[in-house]
């Protein structure tokens, strides 16, 4: 009814649209109401398409988007609006080529309040109940900027997505029923309270280096969580919580790129989840951008779409911000004026509780990652040399040994200091110490970067060398004991160590490869030391 008015007043206005939750007009919110929005180009071209597809068919309309791209001179960006319940989103852009990246595709899915029994509609010519609606803005001078704000920050342990069903269920996270994490942490079970007990903890998970969130569309009794948007086996992910500051600020830094930008027209598409979690700061967020461009038009719906250099499609709990200008930046325009900040009173110096909280959380998930990474360190890493441990080392051969294909091209050299014990017993037990790292390092600074050095135990090392044949691997072992021979190690002098060299055979195992290169080793020393062995029968 609405598409048949615009168009008998308005006959050449190109329509699109989507139902959502609620809906931004002029800068406020608004609830129940339907907002008609009409952006005016002075030159610009607007095309508007409809891609009526599903699950089964995206990936084909997604090819037949490209090809329009492709032909579309001048085109400055892509509005979305599609039905994500119907299909994946980002599987549809996935046939977007990489190379029109510089164009952003922005949108948002449809969204309703009860999503159990109303239906979700799209619309361009017509009202659809599945596909998107594409936008196709075209003109020469027309710049568009977008802005990608979310605010929730990482906490607790990285979780791992073991099983997934289609691409909008996690069935199972590290191998455990997927809503078992929001049991043992929230003590949130499945049930009708679900995503509003879950909201403020969305997931998260780098996706082009950009941290994007999922938030829980619902929670079953099999065990299983349902998103709007797309999940992926092998995915890396993470709790996530909210600060209502971090929030406001990242609108507010938003913002003021908008007005850097001169923006003269611009959409928000927000997740109804910063509604739910930002409840009354909501409108400052919103306020915001309402500052820099008053006719802001938008809506707040399940995800949002935004693609670009940085940004990887579909978004959960995030707000987009899109500007757009026709024509030049004005330079004449006075540079945008700091905010004084003025001294806080007294109750402003009063932080709530709950931001505490959040503070606190936050230091203890920083001061965790970091001692976490210290602990993997020292876990592979041997103190006095700076090399990989021997647990380490083993894990590494054992890996290499039993790739497909490693026979005749994964090649094990083991070295040890001949007469190291004199050493020792001649200038002391620090001085060895020297001669450990100074050896050490001077045999890594021989190496390629895809060779690995270990110390394997005393004053043995073990280089391991994949994708190296027989033949390039005596050469290495020449080459680290020669290096060593030369090497100044200070008062000590020089030192020497001997060599054995071997090639991974067909069936080799961890064990079978260290005994062969491990007698190899001992014939070099009894065959006269400070040289490197190859074969058994060496003389
Ligand atoms: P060979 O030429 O046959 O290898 O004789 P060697 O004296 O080098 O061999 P041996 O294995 O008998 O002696 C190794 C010595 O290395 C014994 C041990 O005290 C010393 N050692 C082991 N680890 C360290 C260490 O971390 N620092 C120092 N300074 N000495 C060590
Ligand atoms: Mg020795
Ligand atoms: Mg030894």
């Amino acid at each position: 009814y609405i598409i048949k008015i615009i168009t008998k007043c308005l006959p050449k206005a190109m329509i699109a649209g989507l139902t959502t939750v609620a809906e931004i007009s002029n800068g406020d919110k608004q609830k129940d109401s339907t907002v008609l929005s009409i952006s005016f180009f002075e030159e610009s071209e607007v095309i508007v398409e409809e891609y009526d597809c599903d699950d089964t068919n995206c990936q084909a309309a997604g090819a037949k988007l490209n090809d329009r791209i492709q032909q579309l001179e001048n085109l400055a960006g892509i509005q979305l609006f599609a039905i994500p319940s119907k299909l994946d989103v980002n599987t549809f852009m996935s046939e977007v080529n990489a190379d029109i990246e510089h164009v952003p595709i922005f949108g948002a899915g449809a969204g309703i309040k009860n999503y159990a029994q109303e239906g979700m509609y799209i619309f361009g010519k017509q009202v659809y109940d599945r596909g998107l609606v594409a936008i196709f803005y075209v003109g020469k001078n027309l710049h568009i900027q977008t802005e990608y704000c979310l605010g929730w920050m990482p906490i607790g342990k990285e979780m791992e997505i073991t099983k997934t069903r289609g691409n909008l269920c996690i069935e199972e996270i590290d191998h455990k029923p997927a809503i078992s994490i929001y049991q043992k942490y929230l003590h949130v079970d499945p049930n009708e309270m679900f995503v509003s007990n879950t909201c403020e903890f969305p997931l998260v998970m780098k996706r082009k280096n950009v941290l994007i969130a999922r938030t829980p569309l619902e929670g079953r009794q099999t065990g299983e969580i349902i998103f709007t948007s797309d999940v992926r086996t092998g995915e890396k992910i993470r709790f996530s919580y909210g600060n209502t500051k971090a929030l406001l600020e990242e609108a507010k830094k938003s913002s003021r790129k908008m007005k850097d930008f001169q923006t003269q027209a611009m959409f928000l598409f927000a997740c109804i989840n910063r509604e739910k979690f930002l409840k009354n700061d909501e409108k400052q967020e919103i306020e915001y951008f309402k500052n820099v461009c008053g006719s802001v038009a938008g809506c707040f719906a399940y995800s949002e779409i935004l693609a670009n250099q940085d940004c990887g499609g579909v978004l959960n709990s995030a707000l987009v911000a899109v500007g757009m200008r026709e024509g030049e930046l004005d330079e004449n325009i006075e540079e945008l004026q700091e905010e004084v900040l003025e001294a806080r009173s007294p109750e402003e110096n009063s932080i709530p509780l709950q931001e505490r909280l959040v503070t606190f959380l936050e230091a203890i998930t920083t001061e965790l990652n970091e001692s976490n990474k210290s602990l993997k360190k020292l876990a592979t890493t041997d103190e006095l040399t700076g090399l990989l441990n021997r647990h380490r080392t083993e894990q590494i051969l054992n890996y290499e040994v039993n790739k497909d294909y490693s026979a005749g091209r994964l090649s094990v050299v083991m070295f040890d200091i001949d007469n190291f014990k004199g050493i020792n017993d001649t200038y002391g037990h620090e001085a060895g110490d020297m001669v450990l790292s100074k050896l050490a390092g001077c045999v890594k600074q021989k190496m390629r970067e895809q060779y690995l050095l270990g110390r394997w135990g005393g004053e043995e090392f073990m280089c391991i060398l994949p994708d190296t044949t027989h033949e390039d691997a005596i050469q290495i072992a020449q080459l680290i004991c020669d290096t060593v021979r030369k090497n100044d190690f200070d008062r000590v002098g020089n030192v020497t160590i001997s060599v054995g060299i071997t090639t991974a055979v067909e069936n080799d195992n961890l064990q079978s490869i260290y005994e062969r290169v491990d007698q190899l080793l001992y014939h070099a020393k009894e065959t006269g030391k400070n040289r490197v062995c190859a074969e058994l029968d060496e003389k």
